[in-house]
C-alpha cells in the first residue's frame, strides 16, 4: 500500500499537483477501501475520521482530481449515485463489475474480456479506443442459491 500510495504522489508530482495532507488522507481512505466502490459521502465520512478539519467540498474536488487523473474511475451502477474506484496499479482499463439487482452487491472481474470486441470496433469504426466501462446487471451466485433452496422444483418444472 506504501508503494502504491508513493507512485499516486509521482503521478501527482509529474502532473504539478501536490499531495497535500487532505489529499493523501483521501487516497488512503481509497486504497484502504480498494475492493469497496464509495461513493463521496462514503469517502467524507472515513475521511474525516483521519483529518476532522475536511470538509465535503475538498475531498468531492479531490475525487474529481483523481478521476482527472485517471487514478480513479467515476462510475455510476445506476443508482444515480456517483462511485470512485481505485484503479488497479498500471491497468490501462476500468476493470468490469457484476452488480446484483437483488442484493446490490458488486464484484470485479480484472482480467479484460474485451479484447476481441475492441479489436472489431476499431478495425471496422477507424476508432481508437482508449478505455472502456462494462458493467453485467444480473443476480449474483449467492443470490440464485437462496433463491434455489426455495424455488429449484419449481423451476424446474417449467423448463421440462
Ligand atoms: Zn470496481
Ligand atoms: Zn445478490
Amino acid at each position: 500500500m506504501k508503494a502504491r500510495m508513493d507512485q499516486i504522489k509521482n503521478e501527482l508530482h509529474t502532473k504539478s499537483y501536490k499531495l497535500t495532507p487532505q489529499r493523501e488522507a483521501t487516497v488512503e481512505v481509497l486504497l484502504e477501501n480498494e475492493k469497496d466502490h464509495l461513493s463521496a459521502e462514503d469517502v467524507y465520512l472515513l475521511v474525516k475520521e483521519k483529518a476532522p478539519e475536511i470538509g465535503l467540498a475538498t475531498v468531492y474536488r479531490t475525487l474529481e482530481l483523481l478521476n482527472e487523473l485517471e487514478i480513479v474511475d467515476k462510475i455510476n451502477f445506476g443508482d444515480g449515485v456517483s462511485r470512485y474506484d481505485l484503479r488497479k496499479e498500471g491497468a490501462n482499463h476500468s476493470h468490469h463489475h457484476l452488480v446484483c439487482i437483488q442484493c446490490g452487491s458488486v464484484s470485479e472481474i480484472e482480467e479484460d474480456l474485451l479484447g476481441d470486441v475492441e479489436r472489431i470496433v476499431e478495425e471496422e469504426w477507424i476508432f481508437k479506443i482508449k478505455d472502456h466501462r462494462l458493467t453485467f446487471h444480473g443476480i449474483c451466485s449467492g443470490c440464485q442459491a437462496a433463491q434455489g433452496k426455495g424455488a429449484e422444483s419449481s423451476s424446474l418444472k417449467a423448463v421440462y
